[in-house]
């Protein structure tokens, strides 16, 4: 396997939680990203699949350096990013964009849908000569699937689906390595949704792009992920390659987000039980102790308020190759696994 592009480890971010508005008293932290641990191989895509409020955005932020961590390490090509500053940090910038969830409300109204596009140039002025832009701009719209004559409209006269296309174009301006799609088409109608994906699809071949994609829906990434990591309450619970967690979910959580996908095939339908997720996410300020999913768990034993469930292969499992050999943060992972057959 290549190196990885990306190596997030312990990665941590709190803010500080305040009582009062003059005299802001610090009462707790709200603990959003705790300690996630991540792999991102040039050309692929990760997908990052959790509840809202599960800390995916705050990842993202994390990623493309729009936010420092309180803790942890993120190497870009084997280089921690997370203590750049001044040129360097500018230099990693420009390689990890980001694409935004919500395409009415990251494009500035008031620009014209060139203007945003060139916006990431006055910047980065070293990626394109002043006198190029008006042309590359218009190659971005062409790139993205629209006309290059829309240059000098407004969003407000784009669809959704077409404004999350501009944003996908300026993503690309300053020709990056790694793109950071925050819930790309969440926003987006059904039948949308499906040409946004491929076009970010086609996008990654042409441009060998890398992605981190993220959603709060598993059945958003199945298209588009090689590997995908499950969150909850700020870290990562499982994460395998895209039929090791689908065909052999061994987290309890990601077997619960598994049960509410529609299957498409019934006897797959037949063999997966419906699992309801009781109660309400925690508070990211009052993680439970022991396993942070715990308190929602039908799985549940004394050993799970009182020891932290480490990411990593089952011991049960290590000495086969397969499917259910992936990381999972659960004492109990190996439990509902069938055992291999001999070879
Ligand atoms: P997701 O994208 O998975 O919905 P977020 O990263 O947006 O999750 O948020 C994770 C948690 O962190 C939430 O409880 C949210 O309220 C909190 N949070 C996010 N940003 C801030 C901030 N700037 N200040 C305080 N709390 C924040
Ligand atoms: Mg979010």
């Amino acid at each position: 396997m290549s190196e990885p592009i990306l190596e997030v480890r312990g990665l941590t971010k709190y803010y500080p939680l305040t009582r009062g508005i003059v005299l802001k008293k610090q009462i707790g932290s709200v603990r959003a990203v705790d300690g996630v641990d991540l792999d991102l191989t040039a050309g692929e895509t990760l997908g990052i699949v959790g509840e809202s409020g599960s800390g995916k955005s705050t990842l993202a932020r994390l990623l493309v350096q729009l936010e420092r961590p309180t803790q942890g390490t993120i190497r870009y090509k084997g280089e921690d990013i997370t203590r750049l500053s001044g040129r360097a940090l500018k230099a990693v910038r420009r390689n990890i964009q980001m694409v935004f969830q919500d395409p009415y409300t990251s494009l500035n109204p008031r620009m014209t849908v060139g203007d945003i596009i060139a916006e990431p140039f006055a910047i980065h002025p070293e990626a394109a000569p002043r006198g190029d832009r008006r042309r590359r701009v218009r190659e971005l719209l062409d790139v993205v699937g629209l006309n290059p004559e829309y240059v000098n409209r407004y969003p407000h006269q784009f669809s959704g689906g077409q404004r999350q296309r501009i944003g996908i174009a300026r993503g690309l301006a300053l020709r990056p390595e790694i793109i950071v799609a925050d819930e790309p088409v969440s926003a987006l109608d059904v039948s949308v949704q499906a040409q946004v994906i491929n076009l970010l699809d086609r996008l990654q071949s042409e441009f060998r792009l890398s992605y981190v994609f993220i959603a709060h829906d598993l059945s958003i990434v199945r298209h588009i992920s090689d590997r995908i990591a499950v969150m909850y309450l700020g870290r990562v619970m499982e994460t395998g390659r895209d039929e090791e967690i689908y065909e052999h979910p061994t987290h309890p959580y990601t077997q619960a987000l598994l049960s509410a996908v529609p299957v498409p095939d019934p006897g797959a339908r037949d063999r997966r039980e419906r699992i309801l997720l009781g109660g309400d996410l925690p508070s990211p300020a009052h993680i439970p102790s022991g396993c942070r999913f715990r308190t929602r768990c039908w799985k549940a034993r004394e050993r799970c308020e009182l020891e932290v469930p480490q990411l990593e292969v089952p011991a049960e499992f290590r000495i086969w190759e397969g499917p259910a050999h992936h990381p999972s943060a659960c004492h109990f992972a190996a439990e509902r696994q069938v055992v291999p057959p001999s070879e």
